[in-house]
């Protein structure tokens, strides 16, 4: 497929651009994961069309969410989610987080604004550490795309001056649930952040899958330009005991470790969609949600 009519990038980074819902600078299908369709993130010619980036040093953004990159580089990045909502204030797993420094992974988290204001301490502990990036997961863990525009703006403007607070910029804004859609990924541009998702789901949210079985499915998935998704806040009982035996064999198989802007700022790098996901995806150990069997208000795996 042509690289040219796949060129998605718009300029939502100018925030003084048209905010109407649902109207893309460039009006493409999204490439889709799987299906090869790696939109350039640096392509010149793909810029064409598109407006100047707020900054002339940051690329566009892709108007997708982004589910890993295409690179020749055999690196990964492990990501972690921090959810809490208004009613579920969730943990901190420490024993993650000194699982990651004591193996020097660097690591992108991504909590909610809720899960920052309910154990401050242990925020300010991630945002002091140079090997953690941090990133949006919206204040109250909603799913974006079911709360009105204004709503889901004061979602991500919220969170951002919490993490503002930290001392620390967010990097990506990663949907809750992975429930996104172009409006959503607009929004995000508007704080300058790409939307980013995941390709290798760990299935550590809510303990149903085991350890041996999650460090089976992480390295039979991880490819170059991987990202995977699990949790730190302790809505992974099994994390903790998977993740050496993850990250001795994504070492054994020549994988390095990146966080998510250093994967997306390779040179070669060619992020590739997410599956448009309008209700979130099923966690591994459940059938797709709908909003037919209810299960759109099973926690997810983000
Ligand atoms: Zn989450």
């Amino acid at each position: 497929m042509d690289a040219l009519v796949l060129a998605l990038l718009f300029a939502a980074q100018d925030a003084s651009a048209p905010a109407a819902d649902g109207a893309p600078a460039i009006d493409l299908a999204p490439a889709i994961d799987n299906a090869g369709d790696a939109v350039p993130a640096t392509e010149p010619s793909s810029r064409t069309d598109a407006a100047p980036p707020a900054s002339p040093a940051a690329p566009p953004l892709p108007s997708f969410a982004i589910a890993r990159v295409r690179t020749h580089d055999p690196v990964v990045a492990l990501t972690f989610d921090a959810c809490a909502t208004l009613k579920q204030d969730n943990g901190f797993d420490r024993e993650v987080f000194d699982i990651l420094k004591r193996e020097h992974i660097p690591a992108t988290v991504f909590p909610t604004g809720r899960w920052i204001e309910a154990h401050p301490a242990e925020a300010k502990e991630l945002a002091a550490q140079t090997w953690i990036e941090l990133g949006n997961h919206t204040y109250s863990h909603a799913r974006m795309t079911k709360i009105p525009r204004n709503k889901a703006r004061q979602q991500l403007a919220r969170t951002e001056a919490i993490i503002d607070g930290l001392g620390r910029k967010s990097v990506a804004f990663r949907p809750p649930a992975g429930a996104w859609n172009r409006s959503v990924v607009r929004l995000a541009a508007e704080q300058h952040l790409p939307t980013v998702e995941w390709d290798v789901v760990s299935g550590d949210a809510g303990g149903y899958i085991a350890a041996k079985t999650m460090v089976a499915t992480v390295l039979a998935s991880v490819k170059a330009g991987s990202i995977v998704i699990f949790h730190i806040n302790g809505r992974g009982p099994h994390t903790k005991e998977a993740l050496p035996d993850i990250i001795r064999g994504l070492r054994e198989k020549g994988f390095g470790f990146v966080t998510v802007s250093e994967l997306l700022q390779l040179p070669d790098a060619h992020p590739v969609s997410a599956r448009p996901s309008p209700f979130g995806y099923p966690p591994l150990h459940e059938k797709a949600p709908t909003p037919e069997n209810g299960a759109v208000n099973a926690i997810p795996p983000g």
